[in-house]
């Protein structure tokens, strides 16, 4: 507590804000954490976007966190099917980025971690046409999402285009859930029973055509730790930014402390 000690030196205001960005006063929570990593790779100069782009440096130090405080990696899939007793965490990447294979599989592997990858399945090989910069961010092709479920990754489905699901009828949002299930399950050989609503954006009548599609889960980008696994189609996620610092990281990670 020397941090907020210090703080409250400062001022009563500095003490408010520091209290408020950080919530010292909030227990742990005892679910099981559901971390949402967007790019692993380097920051572009200016891009507001750097904040999903968490470099491969600190990628490093934050499995480096996990292993020093115990936690084992599961995927999202093994998390609904046989909650662990032990202390997991589920680490999980939206949007299926390039950077996912290249740099955050080895660190992943060499420390023994397994992840989730959600894919948005009509832009494989392509780029990241819904964020609007120039140029895009490059995308994983079949051959690299072949490679991460063979080296244990599961993979998911993150709809085929990136829409927001609410405003879809009934024949594209069939397309968006079942259709990308279809495509990524032939890539894979593999059922795919995950899913990410983009930009979290869900009703009931979305989280049952994921149901009935045959998903067994579903990840939010609301923050927090489930409590439990009694609606594991509105699993809350905690997002790790590319500004977090170890401070941010621990929070995130044992209070579902982060800012969207
Ligand atoms: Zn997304």
């Amino acid at each position: 507590m020397n941090g907020a000690l210090f703080a409250a030196g400062l001022g009563g205001a500095a003490a408010l804000g520091l209290s408020l960005r950080f919530n010292w006063w909030r227990p742990k929570r005892s679910g099981t954490p559901i971390l949402m990593h967007h790019q692993i790779g380097p920051h572009r100069p200016g891009s507001p976007l750097n904040r999903w782009r968490v470099t491969e440096r600190d990628f490093g130090w934050q499995l480096d966190t996990l292993v020093r405080l115990k936690y084992g990696g599961v995927a999202l899939r093994d998390l609904v099917e046989t909650p662990p007793a032990a202390r997991r965490v589920v680490l999980t990447f939206d949007d299926g980025y390039r950077g996912v294979r290249e740099k955050a599989l080895p660190a992943l592997l060499a420390r023994g971690f397994t992840a989730t990858v959600f894919v948005v399945t009509d832009r494989i090989g392509g780029v990241n046409n819904w964020d609007g910069e120039t140029p895009g961010e490059p995308l994983l092709t079949a051959d690299e999402i072949r490679t991460l479920h063979g080296a244990g990754i599961e993979i998911g489905s993150h709809g085929a285009t990136h829409r927001a699901l609410t405003q879809l009828g009934a024949a594209d949002l069939a397309r968006e859930v079942a259709g990308s299930k279809e495509t990524l399950e032939r890539i894979t050989g593999a059922p795919v029973t995950s899913f990410c609503y983009p930009y979290g954006d869900f009703d009931d009548r979305v989280v049952e055509a994921v149901r009935n599609a045959g998903y067994r889960a579903a990840t939010v980008i609301r923050g927090g730790i489930p409590k439990d696994l009694s609606d594991p189609f509105r699993l809350k996620r905690v997002a790790v930014r590319g500004t977090h610092t170890r401070l941010d990281f621990l929070l995130a990670l044992t209070r579902g402390r982060s800012r969207l």
